[in-house]
């Protein structure tokens, strides 16, 4: 089956008064129609700028290079007539903070409609479909007529999951659709986001720092570091069993939910992720990593296959 996204060697570099800042340095991705992939990563490792990109939603200093097709159209080389069809319609966002974004001064189910009424749907049809989803959601039609200041932050997160909806699109990027909340509320509407788009064969690719959360809702999962995957494969074989000594600490640093004892004292990552502007020699992760070799300040490592389906950037990944 062909993927529905394909992004290959997508490079995204911020111009800056300081200098180029490499965002995202890189980047090959799939997902195929109906698939739920995670994108895993500290802060600062370039995964809101490779959401933000596959919509071309970046600030104007961002320089892009590479290929994402969507659908087989390359998204960085279509018209803006093109891009609004795509947005909402063929691929929606739940931006990170995306809750503040609700309009104060009206009504959720008004604004779970926006999107319906903006690509042609009729008054009628769309107010219907605004009480569905508020059902579907979790939220019941009576909450339709609040105003986002009645409702909680969980509550406001579901109100932007019914909009990402709305019309049905053929993909749903959530980028960290939770951070603000606790870590219960997290993993409740990870589940909801997980079931709604299974329900609807809608592709999902979503975006966390905790990969104890993807792994619970993906079939896939991304590890990203510095700008680049370093690691991809099923998300259950990721999370237990990392091929690249980075997965390893992240795993280790975001233990599943549920596992209350593991979660109350989680091992740190040791050390800070790079500046992009100052990136260390070869592998980007050899002064964090607890397996470096003396080569690895001199080899830019590959995603090298670690087993069928499976691929890692690393140097003791190439030698087995
Ligand atoms: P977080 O988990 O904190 O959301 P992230 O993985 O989403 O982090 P990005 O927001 O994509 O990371 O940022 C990647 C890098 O690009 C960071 O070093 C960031 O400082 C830099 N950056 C982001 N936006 C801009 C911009 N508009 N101009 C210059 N640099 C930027
Ligand atoms: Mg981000």
């Amino acid at each position: 089956m062909s993927p529905l996204l394909d992004v290959r060697g997508l490079t995204v570099t911020y111009k800056t008064s300081g200098g180029d800042i490499p965002a995202v340095r890189g980047v090959d991705l799939s997902v195929a129609p109906g698939e739920k992939v995670g994108i895993a990563g500290e802060s600062g490792c370039g995964k809101s700028t490779l959401a933000l990109a596959l919509l071309r939603l970046l600030p104007a200093n961002a320089a892009l290079g590479g290929e994402i097709l969507f659908d087989g159209d390359d998204v960085l080389k279509m018209s803006f007539g093109q891009l609004r069809a795509v947005r909402w319609a063929g691929a929606s966002v739940v931006f990170q903070g995306a809750m503040h974004a609700l309009n104060p001064v009206r009504r959720v189910e008004e604004q779970i409609a926006e999107p319906i009424l903006v690509h042609g749907g009729d008054r009628r049809t769309a107010r219907v479909k605004a009480a569905e989803l508020l059902d579907d959601v979790g939220l019941g039609a009576g909450k339709g007529r609040a105003y986002p200041h009645e409702l909680s932050g969980g509550q406001k997160q579901r109100v932007m999951i019914a909009m990402a909806l709305a019309c049905t699109p053929k993909l749903i990027v959530a980028d960290e659709p939770t951070t603000a909340l606790d870590v219960m509320i997290q993993a409740q509407i990870l589940r909801l986001i997980g079931g709604l788009v299974a329900d609807r064969g809608i592709s999902l690719l979503m975006i966390s720092h905790d990969l104890s959360v993807l792994a619970g809702t993906c079939d896939r999962l991304a590890v990203m570091y510095a700008g680049r995957v370093v690691e991809q494969g099923p998300a259950g074989e990721v999370f237990t069993d990392g091929k690249h000594p980075y997965s390893r600490a992240l795993a280790a640093a975001f233990p599943r939910i549920g596992d209350d004892d593991a979660r109350r004292n989680p091992q740190g990552l040791p050390g800070d992720p790079p500046d992009p502007a100052d990136l260390p020699t070869g592998c980007a992760f050899h002064p964090r990593c607890p397996v470096a070799v003396p080569i690895c300040p001199d080899v830019d490592p590959q995603l090298w296959s670690a087993a069928p389906g499976r691929d890692a950037a690393c140097v003791h990944v190439k030698e087995n």
